[in-house]
């Protein structure tokens, strides 16, 4: 299969239309990462995206609606926090859980009895879901456990020959994928952080919790349990005051003739003399931004990359932080 990659425009958008409402899938970007989308209300259409990206089938997928959707033909019970939230946060990228009223097709939310909503924010997401008016539910348009796309070009190195299109719109601003908040109980509950952060839906909703997995129980968000945003090297990762371990373990793959990378933010890489760096940036956004980016560049450049934890833990940093260990692996001890 040809994969193309145009810009979006009428005839673009046409032809996006006419794949997706023939049962098949299109890329398209976000403000978080690039999706990869398919009529919410095709079951062999979202079943092919779990097989395109080799998306283990319990994992549940985010049905993505124009900003002057009603919600309320999809999901039953949505609270008056919620309302408050999408008021204050949407477009952009905070998808929130409520009960399903099953009118998209189950494959969706692999079998659970709840639907996750997103409204994304950016220019070229909304024209597309406002062409086509009706849910589309996309997970990010990477091979599954890869790192998200954050570039068309990334989108394409993922799934070329796989995919018949995908939408260019330049690359994301936000970087990493959008805050899950469930919102089917008395308050707010994050699954997933991400750059809508805990402080700031608590300030709105009058309060919220994080979920955090109990032995034993049934996971809340399938999505947790999965490996993910791996990049293709080796790596390693150790503590934000640890930068003169990360040195040591850079000479020593040096001297034995491989090609380290040290991924970290600003103020570390000004500080090291080492050749090779991945900077994340100085400010938090600036690191969401580009944690996808410089892992994907890392993992193209790099025997390993050797990750310094960022200084900063809490707000957005600690969705960063999530993704960071998710690709990185355990801080060394
Ligand atoms: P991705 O599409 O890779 O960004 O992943 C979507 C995330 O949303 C995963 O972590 C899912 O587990 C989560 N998710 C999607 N639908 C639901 C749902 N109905 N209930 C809880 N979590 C969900
Ligand atoms: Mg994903």
């Amino acid at each position: 299969m040809l994969t193309q990659i145009l810009k979006i425009d009428e005839n673009s958008l046409k032809l996006a239309e006419n794949i997706i409402l023939g049962g098949g899938v299109v890329a398209f970007p976000t403000e978080t990462v690039y999706g990869l989308g398919a009529s919410a209300l095709d079951g062999a259409a979202v079943n092919s995206v779990f097989e395109i990206k080799g998306r283990p089938n319990d994992n549940p997928l985010i049905a993505h609606v124009h900003k002057d959707y009603d919600i309320t033909r999809l999901v039953d019970g949505v609270p008056q926090y919620a309302r408050l939230l999408a008021e204050a946060f949407l477009p952009g990228p905070l998808t929130m859980v409520f009960h399903s009223k099953g009118v998209v097709c189950k494959e969706v939310s692999c079998g659970l009895d709840t639907l996750a909503i997103r409204v994304p924010s950016h220019e070229g997401a909304q024209r597309l879901l406002k062409y086509l008016d009706i849910p589309i539910a996309a997970p990010s348009a990477n091979i599954s456990k890869h790192v998200s796309p954050v570039t068309s070009q990334h989108v394409y190195s993922d799934l070329n020959g796989k995919i018949p299109l995908i939408l260019d719109g330049g690359k994301c601003s936000g970087g990493i994928e959008s805050t899950v908040l469930d919102c089917t109980g008395e308050i707010p509950v994050v699954l997933r952080s991400g750059l809508v952060t805990q402080d700031m839906i608590a300030q709105v909703a009058g309060g919220c919790d994080v979920y955090v997995m109990k032995e034993g129980e049934r996971v809340r968000s399938p999505g947790m349990k999965y490996k993910h945003y791996s990049p293709s090297c080796r790596t390693l990762m150790f503590d934000s005051g640890e930068t003169g371990q990360a040195v040591k373990a850079y000479l020593q793959i040096e001297n034995a003739g491989e090609t380290p990378y040290i991924l970290c933010e600003n103020k570390v890489a000004k500080s090291i003399k080492v050749k090779n760096v991945l900077n994340l940036g100085e400010t938090e956004s600036e690191m969401a931004a580009n944690l996808y980016q410089k892992l994907r560049e890392g993992e193209q450049l790099a025997d390993v990359i050797i990750a310094v934890a960022p200084e900063k833990r809490d707000g957005i940093m600690t969705g960063v932080m999530n993704r960071l260990t998710k690709a990185c692996g355990k801080i060394i001890k």
